[in-house]
């Protein structure tokens, strides 16, 4: 049975390092983790998780897409491993959408973001895949993609103005669900 993981706060160290590279995608002990991660993940009802946010300083991390009221058209997708990710290439154009953390509870910010990313990275089968992700998915990406260089998303803000509570970030998604019902 995958574990729970203990998910490490922003103050931890390992959230400020920059991750490790994986030589040895086919060790049991790495094939474990990423169950674990993703269990962590869905258990924590995050979109995505970086190994360093459980305290492994390794390039690892896991998308778990699902629509939501801000992005009702958010693909449904994964939970998958993306392993030594880079990113190839970004649009010019970026977007500021909200986002939240696991290892910063209880606050949201407004941080801007590639709209489309052309990405390439391991698979946990060990095969290696381009593809082209744009809004939600490549914010998740970024996001994440991000925590593997010890950046997190305050550090991308524009404006500490633009940081609001889990609870004010809860009522103003209830007022974009009913919009989008039409009422
Ligand atoms: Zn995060």
């Amino acid at each position: 049975m995958p574990k729970i993981l203990e998910i490490a706060e922003l103050g931890q160290p390992v959230l400020r390092e920059k991750s490790l590279d994986i030589d040895n995608i086919e060790d049991p002990a790495i094939q474990e983790f990423i169950d674990n991660l993703i269990q962590t993940a869905i258990d924590s009802n995050g979109v995505g998780i970086a190994a360093p946010q459980v305290f492994e300083p390794y390039r690892i991390f896991i998308i778990n897409s699902r629509p939501n009221p801000r992005y009702p058209e958010a693909p449904e997708m994964g939970p998958v491993a993306i392993i030594n990710p880079e990113i190839i290439s970004y649009s010019e154009e970026k977007e500021k959408g909200w986002e939240g953390c696991l290892s910063i509870p209880g606050i949201r910010g407004l941080v801007p973001r590639y709209k489309h990313i052309s990405i390439r990275y391991m698979t946990r089968e060990g095969n290696i895949e381009e593809k082209k992700f744009t809004d939600f998915v490549a914010r998740i990406f970024q996001h994440e993609f991000d925590h593997l260089n010890g950046v997190v998303f305050l550090d991308r803000m524009e404006s500490s103005q633009e940081i609001i509570t889990e609870k004010e970030y809860q009522r103003l998604m209830t007022q974009a669900e009913n919009l989008n019902d039409g009422g």
